[in-house]
């Protein structure tokens, strides 16, 4: 009998051994020895149930080859029934409730094993033991059994729960892949190999062509079971050492080691020929494509984030190109890059209010009384710092952003004028910069509408600045939204005004009640007889269609003399003040002595 010593002893092993956090192997290794430690007529050893519930050995080195052989792969459920020439099944040990010992033989030696049960009764494994001189067990069997069952169920159990945290952390539960985490830890090592081996490596990124359309179209059970048959597709072709991933909805990368860009264009090749196999899904016949992006180690990057991103990128490409395309990452790509960046940055920054407006005073020449401001967009890049209206205006038309800009515009520069008039700074009018895209909008009346009515403004207080490439603007949906907004009693001013003199005949055309000179005219008004000529006309053209015209860009005394001299009556420019923050407008605007109560006056009467 082994003394209660004997057996806190294991116990206290086998518990050590667990918070030591060694393998689950060497755990119950070590509870096999121990028993034969303190009984050394017996050998011990464990099988464990696989996830099919077939006996796989797992500690132990007791047992025969044969004997290995005879209990491989046998269904754990069976060995309570078994009764052939190789193993023999006992009874339940009527002796012992709770402990369901089996009694197995095999050839002429007899073995026991009893179940090694979890917490909720499934059998994860069999604990065995083999008496070599007697074929009977004795009470120090049953008593070492019993206090090294539990022990097993903890450290097999543990092993099973760190396995699903595992599962649960690093692969796919859609359709059992690795997901980016794992991808992300197996993918530096190979590119470690790669590195040490000076050998090529090429990430694959593939996204199915429609996935949305086909997912709305088979719901979301077929669409799932079409992500499944995409894993298994992609699992079919991979080698050994290659990683495939499932990365997010619809799109999947493959981390594919040894592989140069030519080997890497006919694994892309292969793959998208495999994905576009017939199929059926929900028993719907269904075609499939994809387009694929691949990236080259250690050219396009060193790190697997770079890599998957610049796939990534060039599988963009790949759809700009049609369905069922490839491409390669490429330095032109690259530049593009920063532009995508700059996009999506963009997009927060409106999102979250973090553009600025800056307002520049628009004067009468004669009295130095203000007329009215522009408000002008203003981007502060965390990373980039300023960046210009000219460049983010033109990247938000790119990026069909226009409409958010110009809504977010119009409200602000609203709100700010309600909040000064609020706060007694009568500013006479306000003009706002509107892209001829955002005159594509059909919302866009109903959008003026209702923030003139939110904030309080009449429409004549607000002036919409346009620039002359609208005349040729062939869209006929573009004149009608025009002439709509025009309708609501809002103005419109014709901006840049005289570098795209080829349009001026269609002028007539739209309508404007304001002409900017453009401020490449008023910079060479000093020297320059031709500008000064064009100028001339400019304002003419204006009087003798009733428009109000403004100089934009006056820097110098010089160059308002000239323009008072032609007859001109509104400059803006830095003579003046460059465009301010709100706060700073208010300052210029109370350092100009008479200027509040001239406001008062120049306020447009009821
Ligand atoms: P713009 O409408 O012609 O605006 C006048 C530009 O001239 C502004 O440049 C202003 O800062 C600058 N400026 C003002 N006074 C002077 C001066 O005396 N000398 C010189 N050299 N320049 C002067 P900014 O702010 O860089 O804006 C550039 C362009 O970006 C604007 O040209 C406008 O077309 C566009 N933009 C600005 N804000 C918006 C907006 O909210 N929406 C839209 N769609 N476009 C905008
Ligand atoms: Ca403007
Ligand atoms: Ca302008």
């Amino acid at each position: 009998m082994p003394s209660a010593r004997e057996l806190m002893d294991l116990t206290r092993k086998a518990i050590a051994s667990l918070l030591r956090a060694v393998s689950l192997q060497e755990q119950v290794t070590l509870i096999c020895q121990e028993i034969e430690r303190i009984a050394p007529d017996i050998i011990a050893f464990i099988l464990r149930a696989d996830e099919q519930g077939a006996l796989r050995p797992l500690a132990g080195s007791g047992l025969s080859a044969r004997q290995i052989q005879a209990l491989e792969g046998l269904a754990i459920d069976s060995l309570y029934g078994i009764a052939d020439d190789a193993l023999a099944v006992g009874t339940e040990d009527a002796a012992q409730p709770g402990l369901h010992d089996l009694g197995v033989s095999h050839g002429a030696k007899r073995f026991w094993a009893a179940p090694v049960r979890s917490g909720d009764g499934r059998v994860l494994a069999m604990l065995a033991i083999q008496p070599q001189q007697t074929a009977t067990l004795t009470a120090l069997h049953r008593r070492l059994i019993d206090t090294c069952l539990p022990l097993c169920a903890l450290a097999l159990e543990r092993e099973e729960s760190r396995t699903r945290i595992d599962r649960l952390a690093f692969y796919d539960e859609l359709t059992g892949l690795p997901n980016r985490r794992l991808l992300q830890v197996r993918a530096e090592q190979a590119i470690a190999r790669a590195q040490r081996d000076r050998s090529p490596l090429a990430v694959l990124v593939i996204d199915l062509d429609r996935f949305k359309r086909i997912n709305h179209a088979l719901g979301q059970p077929g669409g799932d079971e079409l992500l499944r048959l995409v894993a298994r597709r992609l699992e079919e072709g991979r080698r050994f050492c290659d990683i495939v991933a499932h990365l997010s909805a619809d799109e999947f990368a493959l981390v594919v080691p040894y592989c140069d860009a030519e080997q890497a264009a006919a694994s892309a090749r292969c793959l998208l020929a495999a994905l576009s196999r017939p199929c059926r899904i929900a028993d719907v016949p269904l075609g499939l494509s994809a387009c694929l992006g691949i990236s080259l180690f250690p050219g396009d990057g060193q790190d697997i984030d770079t890599l998957i991103h610049r796939a990534d990128m060039a599988m963009q490409r790949a759809k700009a190109c049609g369905l069922g395309r490839f491409c390669f990452f490429s330095e032109e790509l690259k530049r593009s890059a920063v532009e995508l960046s700059l996009e999506e940055a963009l997009r927060v920054a409106i999102e979250r209010n973090q553009l600025r407006l800056h307002y520049q005073p628009q004067v009468y020449f004669k009295d130095g009384r203000l007329r009215g401001v522009e408000a002008l967009a203003r981007w502060h890049h965390p990373q980039l710092g300023d960046i210009s209206p000219a460049r983010f205006v033109v990247l938000a038309e790119q990026c069909g952003l226009i409409d958010e800009l110009g809504r977010w515009v119009l409200h602000e520069a609203c709100r700010q004028l309600a909040d000064w008039r609020h706060r007694g700074l009568a500013i006479p009018a306000i003009s706002v910069n509107l892209s001829p895209s955002n005159f594509h909008d059909a919302d866009l009346p109903a959008t003026i509408a209702r923030t003139l009515a939110q904030h309080g403004i009449r429409p004549a207080e607000l002036m919409l600045e346009i620039t002359e490439s609208v005349l040729m603007d062939t869209n006929p949906s573009f004149l009608k939204i025009l002439r709509e907004v025009h309708a609501q009693g809002v103005l419109l001013s014709m901006d840049d005004f005289g570098t795209g003199f080829s349009s001026l005949s269609h002028l007539h055309r739209l309508p404007v009640q304001e002409l900017k000179l453009d401020r490449s005219f008023v910079f060479d008004l000093e020297h320059d007889g031709a500008s000064r000529t064009l100028s001339d006309a400019v304002l003419h053209l204006g009087e003798s269609l009733r428009l109000s015209v403004v100089a934009e860009g006056v820097e110098t005394e010089a160059q308002r003399r000239i323009l008072v001299q032609l007859g001109y009556q509104v400059g803006q420019g830095y003579l003046f003040s460059a465009p301010l923050p709100p706060a700073e407008l208010e300052a210029w605007l109370a350092a100009r002595p008479g200027q509040a109560k001239r406001l008062a006056d120049a306020l447009i009467p009821d």
